[in-house]
């Protein structure tokens, strides 16, 4: 268990730095937060330090949560423990969520719409669609009510008027979901700019679902 405590601690200090080189959080903005249990084989979560940037953040400032909100640690964790908490609770399929204010889904969020299926790669995030949650205060409960129903069969929402969540079954799962969905809301902002994308139909987007089921199954499966 302390290794896997160890190991965790590296990977969730790895995310952080890997968002802020890759320009998807900057300064304080965001978290992110690993699942694993304490030495004693307790559940819980570790979670980024509230209000650090990750150029200061060291192993030590990272912060463990059980599911019942107590941590233990050298910081405050996150002042979004609420949604980790929430999500890693109540979704067992997935191990590490992030919470970015990157510029192009914090832009879009601020339109409070949902984004539909104008590019197949939406799928990525689980459906047809991401989902806006409504707008609540940073760091409420309401806020995390909010992103739990929003994800709903889904990896990724925006938050209003605030930024995005994107969830995986593994770190890198989560990272290059981040990464896509930041793509998609520019690429959809883009469009936007232009006039009203064309929407894939349904029918269109169960054929990318079944094709993606053979997506790059070589590199693995040789
Ligand atoms: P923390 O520094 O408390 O994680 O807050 C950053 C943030 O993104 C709040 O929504
Ligand atoms: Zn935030």
């Amino acid at each position: 268990m302390t290794e896997n405590l160890q190991h965790a601690r590296e990977q969730l200090l790895l995310i952080s730095q890997q968002l802020c080189a890759l320009g998807l959080n900057c300064g304080t903005s965001g978290n992110a937060s690993i699942r694993v249990n304490d030495a004693q084989g307790q559940l819980g979560l570790l979670i980024t330090p509230s209000g650090m940037a990750v150029d200061k953040m060291t192993l030590d400032d990272l912060v463990w949560m059980d599911f019942s909100g107590s941590a233990q640690g050298n910081r405050a964790p996150s002042s979004e423990w609420r949604f980790h908490v929430d999500i890693l609770r109540q979704r067992p399929e997935i191990n590490t969520v992030i919470h970015t204010h990157s510029v192009f889904a914090t832009t879009l969020s601020t339109l409070r719409r949902d984004i539909p299926a104008f590019h197949y790669m939406i799928a990525m995030a689980g459906g047809d669609s991401i989902r806006c949650a409504p707008y609540a205060l940073f760091g409420s409960q309401q806020l995390s009510d909010n992103a739990l129903l929003a994800l709903k069969q889904r990896k990724a929402c925006l938050l209003a008027n605030h930024g995005m969540i994107a969830i995986g079954e593994t770190a890198e799962k989560a990272l290059s979901i981040t990464v896509e969905v930041e793509t998609l809301c520019e690429q959809y902002l883009r469009a936007l700019q232009v006039g009203e994308p064309y929407v894939l139909t349904q029918q269109e987007m169960a054929e990318v679902y079944e094709q993606f089921k053979g997506y790059g199954a070589w590199a693995t499966n040789p």
